[in-house]
């Protein structure tokens, strides 16, 4: 994270010219807040509306995303807790109020301490807990440790099955005096692969026994319960319960396709997403190349005709997927750009022959608008033979993002 900067004023590359940056448009962050806000409303229930921050925030960059959604959301989810601890920093910095923080990772016993003191929420997904309770016991955080029992309703991944939630039960009371058991979680396999949400009644109805019995064990307690991420939300209200966590969707990209058309028929109304991020480079140099001429490694392209490329300094180094090459097209002054040849590490040639010639250097948009034109991460995931999850997830780091529509 040491290279994010978030950059004040124009959105122009400054002293790092020759490198490709990311645009965050605030206004696109504040809309798909309003719009999940909005949905969850209408039936008249608030359940506490949540966003996910994993993978460095999708790869947009945590610093400048957790800014733009902590007034948006009533909780933050992450999946390593230096993140959620950053969450705390920044609200002790800018003098914000605390929200509810989750980490949904795994942790150990000294993170587990140093979340306690701060606050922040944990999960609890295994039996190796005895002794992170342990440690929690000696170190005193001064508070009990908030813990969500994960429940594994078909996921096949983390969590206990319903009928192991009574072991869990029993690991909640012998440690009551530093575990507070307050929210039960799990996650869905398979909502945004299909139309028709049949597996999901059946995690719902699994999850259901698994909350029973926890709740059985802990009568007194207000069981925060959390399932939905961005799809469930979108596409199977009964799924929301006290909190949802809206990952994709809290960037303005939809989960799939299939969740696209399936949310207009379970809402009855199409509803918009608006994508946050914007990526773009500037041409490190511009030139003609006579016909015959083949471009890239493996001279897998051969210009038919006289023909005008730019040099993006940009490459799969930096993210932009490999197998993209051939397929792709980037955006110059509003108008489709070809891609030619594969995509380096480091460099990206695409064809401007049909741009006007000019002395400066061409901006390209590789994601994002200009003009009327768009070029959006799910047309790079499909061609890259992948999902816009993993597109934008990969962008690196190391990239400027400035963040813009403030
Ligand atoms: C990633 C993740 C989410 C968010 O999923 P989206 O499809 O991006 O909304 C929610 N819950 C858990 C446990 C996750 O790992």
């Amino acid at each position: 994270m040491g290279h994010m900067t978030v950059a004040e004023g124009s959105g122009l590359p400054g002293k790092a010219a020759q490198a490709s940056w990311l645009e965050l448009d605030a206004a696109a962050v504040r809309k798909n807040a309003a719009m999940f806000r909005e949905l969850m409303s209408a039936e008249g229930r608030r359940p506490t509306l949540g966003t996910v921050l994993k993978g460095n925030a999708y790869g947009h960059g945590f610093a400048p995303m957790l800014e733009l959604v902590h007034p948006e959301y009533d909780c933050i989810f992450a999946i390593d807790p230096y993140d959620a601890l950053a969450v705390r920093e920044l609200e002790r910095r800018a003098g914000k109020p605390a929200k509810q923080v989750v980490v949904t990772g795994a942790v150990g016993g000294e993170e587990a301490v140093e979340l306690a003191r701060h606050g922040i929420d944990i999960v609890l997904a295994d039996l190796s807990w005895s002794g992170i309770a342990e440690q929690l016991r000696s170190a005193k955080p001064g508070r009990r440790a908030r813990v969500h029992v994960f429940v594994d309703t078909g996921l096949g991944r983390e969590g206990f099955a319903a009928d192991e939630v009574p072991a869990v039960v029993e690991l909640l009371r012998k440690n009551a005096d530093v575990l507070e058991p307050v929210g039960a979680m799990s996650h869905f396999a398979n909502t945004e692969d299909v139309t028709e949400q049949s597996y999901a009644q059946w995690q719902l109805d699994n999850f259901e026994r698994g909350v029973a019995t926890l709740k059985a064990g802990f009568p007194e307690a207000m069981l925060q319960r959390h399932f939905a991420a961005s799809a469930a939300t979108l596409v199977l209200p009964p799924s929301r319960f006290e909190a949802v966590r809206v990952g994709i969707g809290t960037y303005g990209l939809w989960p799939s396709s299939e969740t696209r058309l399936s949310s207009r028929v379970s809402l009855g109304r199409p509803v918009t997403l608006t994508p946050v991020l914007s990526w773009r480079c500037k041409s490190q140099l511009v030139k003609w190349l006579p016909a015959g001429s083949s471009v890239g490694y493996g001279c897998t392209y051969r210009c038919e005709q006289r023909t005008r490329v730019a040099v993006l300094p940009m490459g799969y180094f930096d993210g932009y997927p490999r197998l993209a090459s051939g397929r792709a097209h980037v955006l110059v002054k509003g108008q489709r750009c070809q891609v030619l040849g594969r995509v380096s590490m480091n460099h990206l040639v695409i064809d401007v022959t049909r741009i006007p010639e000019s002395p400066e250097p061409v901006t390209a948009t590789l994601i994002g608008h200009d003009g009327n034109a768009n070029v959006t991460a799910e047309m790079l995931a499909d061609w890259a033979q992948t999902i816009s999850y993993e597109i934008v997830t990969r962008i690196g780091s190391h990239l400027r993002r400035t963040v813009v529509g403030r």
